[in-house]
């Protein structure tokens, strides 16, 4: 009998009658003859209100107990949905982290799933009892303590254990109907993908589309576990609903597009993240050991960069440019301006006003010009480059965000992406 994860996200669960709801969902696909386990978030908002409740008790909580504390909204919609399913006739049982056990690592607050045990979860669930297990949260072993995965790790923990049951499929049901061509409230012609390669998704939820948490989408690639990401808000009996290919967002590995495609896509989808800002350091002497003096302080205060621009220099001076999340901004100058003694510069500015717009495709690799294609299009609309970084499959550009939507909607079509 073949084994099949379902993760519910929070507005799936949001009330009872949502989670009866759910229990539909849950419902037609045992009777499809799949052995199911079903992954829960806390209802929506109940993340929020019990992080808020921790620091309001203590700015500076221990980490043990903020994990007990906000652990426990996944506790209550994983009972209820047992509750709920019985109350229809279905075996079923909920399982904490701990219970399986998830084991971790003990990064409270953001912990890493070490292993999973899948036997006792297994049996039970080929026994014919859907097991209801709470997402986000596992267990330090040594310690004995509750951990969480970080915001959005439900999706992290039905991947993982979509992985250690070796489900035929995770399906991941959420407010939207699958993986967009980019957000339709920017560009409201765009399409919702079919299929997408696990290397795509990666780079559009890192690059801003907030669809799955990134860490789950790592697991899924590593493990090759085909995800679908489709709509709970849905009628649960409606015919289309049994027809996977129909009903959302395969992620997949490669291969499987390229056998199902005539002619492969260039470009898949276009993300953006408005969370970016810009630091430019002027006039940098050019000398071996300037990058590590930069961005060895950066990292030691634990600032996240991304996009790194320098210049070939003329005069021995150069323009080191960099991206950090919009948060790090000023602790980012301000690291910088410490370093001053070490690194040499004439001075160091830059801009929060600033927004990443990628383009991205597998398809890249094997076509010329993509690049230059978009480079004509932004200019043809004065859009301003300040920055641009490429991987074999995505091509970024910092751009003014005021000029965030017009970007997006002109690449959008540019690469044939419009419906
Ligand atoms: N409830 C957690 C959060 O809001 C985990 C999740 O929903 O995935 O971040
Ligand atoms: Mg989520």
């Amino acid at each position: 009998m073949p084994r099949l994860v379902m993760k519910f996200g929070g507005t799936s669960v949001a009330n009872l009658e949502r989670i009866s709801n759910v229990a539909r969902h849950v419902a037609r696909e045992v009777e499809a003859g799949y052995k199911v386990a079903v992954v829960v978030s806390a209802m929506s908002g109940k993340t929020n209100e019990l992080v808020a409740w921790c620091k309001e008790a203590a700015p500076l909580y221990e980490p043990s107990e903020y994990d007990a504390v906000v652990a426990s909204g996944e506790q209550v919609t994983s009972g209820l949905l047992a509750i709920t399913l019985k109350k229809m006739g279905i075996p079923a049982r909920s399982w904490q982290g701990w219970q399986i056990p998830i084991s971790t690592d003990d990064a409270h607050g953001s912990a890493r799933i070490l292993d999973i045990d899948g036997e006792a979860l297994g049996g039970s669930i080929d026994a014919g009892e859907v097991a209801v297990i709470a997402g986000f949260q596992g267990i330090h072993l040594p310690t004995r303590r509750l951990t969480t995965l970080g915001r959005g790790g439900s999706d992290t923990s039905a991947v993982a254990v979509a992985a250690a049951l070796k489900a035929e499929r995770c399906d991941i049901y959420t407010d939207v109907d699958g993986v967009y061509t980019t957000d339709p409230r920017v560009v409201p012609k765009a399409k919702r993908l079919d299929r997408i390669a696990f290397e795509e998704m990666l780079e559009m939820a890192s690059l801003g589309a907030k669809v799955l948490q990134v860490r789950s989408v790592e697991l899924a690639m590593v493990h090759n576990v085909r995800t679908f990401v489709r709509s709970s808000l849905v009628d649960p009996e409606a015919p289309e609903m049994a027809n996977v290919e129909k009903a959302g967002t395969l992620i997949c590995d490669e291969e499987e597009i390229v056998a199902t495609q005539m002619e492969q896509q260039v470009v898949t989808g276009i993300a953006f993240s408005k969370d970016e800002a810009q630091v430019s350091i002027r006039r940098v002497a050019d000398k071996p050991g300037i990058a590590a003096a930069v961005f060895g302080p950066l990292a030691e205060a634990h600032i996240n960069v991304d996009m790194i621009v320098q210049n070939v220099s003329a005069d021995g001076f150069t323009d080191i440019t960099f991206t950090v999340p919009n948060a790090d901004f000023e602790r980012a100058k301000a690291v910088i301006e410490t370093a001053k003694g070490a690194i040499d510069f004439h001075d160091v500015e830059g801009s929060t006003d600033v927004t990443k717009v990628s383009v991205i495709g597998i398809g890249m690799r094997s076509h010329a010009g993509v690049a230059a294609k978009a480079f004509e299009a932004l200019a043809a609309r004065g859009i301003n480059i300040r920055a641009i970084t490429t991987s074999e499959i995505k091509i970024s550009f910092l751009i003014d965000a005021a000029y965030t939507e017009l970007a997006v909607r002109t690449l959008h079509s540019l690469y044939g992406l419009d419906s």
